[in-house]
């Protein structure tokens, strides 16, 4: 009956799953646990009329062109330069770090100096990450350094990964790093926004094809089994291509123990006022157990709803207790190589393929996960 199954309606699973009923033909079954589409970018209008994301904010960000034009088939945008200031002392400052925020941080000749010597020794432009930034033994790069790391960096992370900025992937942090220039956008990248009618009716359109079935509410290992490199769906031999977007250590009942991942909680609570803290994010970077707090109608451009309505992020190691999800694959060579483990048991089975944020325990935005679905797709 289907040529293809596709396990998680996530943007990995949606862009795959159309691309193959559309180019290529194929009869596609999408099965996904949670009660909807869309995985975490789901968004949905909470009781008071406000669109949420209900797993945290989502602003779609890419400089792909293929990537934009391909997503812009299933949406209108609502496009802006998306800015994120942190919660220092009383004041609020810009983050990524840079040119404004260090006249902010430092009175006009010194900021005026340190500007000077952080274009000469990085030029203008440049983007540097914090890690970097440290190492520089310039001792007036190194005082900046240093306030970027403890104002910036060290209790953010602490909270969001329980380690240090120097125990965690440099690639992590290296996602904000200090920027050489005026801009004080959080992502330099020439499309910034959210689908003009929020990221549901985007999916929504993009699973809308006669050649898709999505059946949600279903775990995968209800419907699918393996037998040595054999797969099986609903009990029969099932020869087609079957593209895996969950985690991959739960695939095999953790037979090698968890993958680590960290969660989040989200508190959302509704205010009876215009404004909560009239920016889209607030990143609490030295105080609170709250990572940040993200406000949604300056961030979806919502006009039509009464109050306002934001969110709290507490981060916390996941355990698999039921209701977690793990949302931060915790990337170190440990985890990695316990990873490719899991990996190896799926290497006989040649129609069995490993997409998305969990499946391939990669830390990957929305653009890059389209961008790796289309190849995927295109490569069946
Ligand atoms: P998911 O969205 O997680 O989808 C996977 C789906 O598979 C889920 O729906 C899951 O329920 C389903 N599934 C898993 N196991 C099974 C099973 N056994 N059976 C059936 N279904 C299963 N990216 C950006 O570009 N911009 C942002 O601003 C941004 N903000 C983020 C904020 C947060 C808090 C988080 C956690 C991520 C953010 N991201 C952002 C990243 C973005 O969410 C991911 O790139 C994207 O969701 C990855 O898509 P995916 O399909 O791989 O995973
Ligand atoms: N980070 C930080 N302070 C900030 C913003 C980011 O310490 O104000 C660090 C933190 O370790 C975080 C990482 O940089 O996990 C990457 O931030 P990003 O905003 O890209 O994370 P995500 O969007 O994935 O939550």
């Amino acid at each position: 009956m289907y040529d293809c199954v596709v396990i998680g309606a996530g943007i990995a699973g949606a862009v795959a799953a159309r691309k193959l009923a559309e180019e290529k033909g194929k009869k596609v079954l999408v099965i996904e646990r949670r009660s909807h589409i869309g995985g975490n970018c789901y968004d949905e209008q909470d009781d008071y009329g406000v669109l949420i994301h209900n797993y945290g904010p989502h602003i779609f960000h890419t400089g792909m062109e293929e990537v934009f034009s391909y997503l812009s088939r299933f949406t209108d945008w609502y496009m802006f330069g998306h800015e994120v200031v942190a919660k220092v002392g009383e004041s609020l400052i810009p983050v990524p770090f840079n040119l404004n925020t260090l006249h902010m941080v430092y009175e006009k000749e010194k900021a005026d100096r340190l500007e000077k010597k952080l274009i000469e020794t990085y030029g203008e432009g440049s983007r540097v990450p914090i890690m970097k930034l440290r190492e520089n033994e310039d001792a007036d790069i190194r005082e900046i350094a240093q306030y970027v790391y403890e104002n910036v960096f060290l209790r953010y992370t602490m909270k969001q990964w329980g380690q240090k900025p120097e125990e965690i992937s440099p690639e992590v942090t290296g996602r904000v790093p200090v920027l050489i220039s005026y801009d004080n956008r959080y992502f330099q990248d020439k499309y910034q926004g959210v689908p003009k009618e929020g990221f549901t009716p985007m999916f929504e359109k993009m699973l809308a094809h006669d050649n898709i079935t999505v059946r949600c509410g279903i775990d995968c290992k209800d419907v699918l089994s393996f037998d040595g490199d054999d797969i099986y769906l609903e009990g029969e031999q099932f020869f087609g291509d079957v593209i895996y977007t969950g985690a991959l250590d739960e695939l095999f009942d953790c037979r090698f123990g968890r993958l680590p991942y960290r969660s989040l909680r989200f508190d959302f609570e509704h205010y009876d006022k215009d404004s909560y803290q009239g920016h889209s994010v607030v990143n609490y970077t030295v105080s609170e157990d709250f990572t940040r707090i993200t406000e949604f109608k300056f961030l979806t451009g919502q006009q039509d709803a009464d109050g306002t309505t934001i969110v709290k992020e507490y981060p916390f190691a996941y355990t698999g207790a039921a209701g977690e999800i793990p949302y931060y694959a915790i990337l170190n060579d440990e985890n990695q190589a316990l990873y490719e483990k899991y990996r190896a048991l799926t290497n006989g089975m040649k129609k069995f393929h490993l997409l998305g944020r969990l499946a391939e325990y990669k830390y990957y935005n929305i653009d890059a996960m389209t961008k790796k679905a289309m190849e995927l797709a295109d490569s069946l």
